[in-house]
């Protein structure tokens, strides 16, 4: 078995910007040359989230309304009491989806569905530049 790790570098907008990394994860799996194996995206930070979906305007938007219906940005949250950076609500919202997501490939190619996307989620209160983590086990 071997390991391979890669980034994706993105710049969000924050507030829940939902972003499909689909391709970008696709291509760093193409450039490890394995065939076979499971690859795993992360982010290192408690603001952010990954999971799939069907990648289109309508889920976008609902996925944004479930958000703010669970967990609301003008919510009372004891994280702003304590930190004052307003961004109680983007913990909660990251802490409830998780902090990877992982798909197994094979032939080279992920097994995802045909509408079925990686997506990243940025839940911070202000634009970030992000370094998410690709590993790739395989061989
Ligand atoms: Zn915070």
């Amino acid at each position: 078995m071997t390991v391979v790790s890669k980034t994706i570098k993105l710049n969000t907008k924050g507030d829940t910007d939902i972003i499909n990394i689909t391709d970008q994860v696709a291509a760093a799996l193409s450039k490890s040359g394995l065939i076979d194996g499971v690859v795993t995206v992360f982010v290192s930070g408690s603001t952010g989230a990954l999971t799939t979906v069907e990648y289109e305007p309508g889920l976008v938007q609902d996925l944004k309304a479930f958000f703010e219906k669970i967990a609301p940005k003008t919510g009372s949250y004891e994280h702003n009491t304590r930190w004052h950076d307003g961004n109680g609500y983007a913990h909660v919202r990251s802490s409830l989806l998780g902090p990877s997501v992982s798909a197994p490939f094979a032939k080279g190619l992920l097994m995802l569905g045909t509408w079925q996307q990686i997506i990243f989620i940025d839940f911070d209160n202000r634009p970030r530049s992000r370094e998410l983590i690709v590993q790739i086990m395989g061989e």
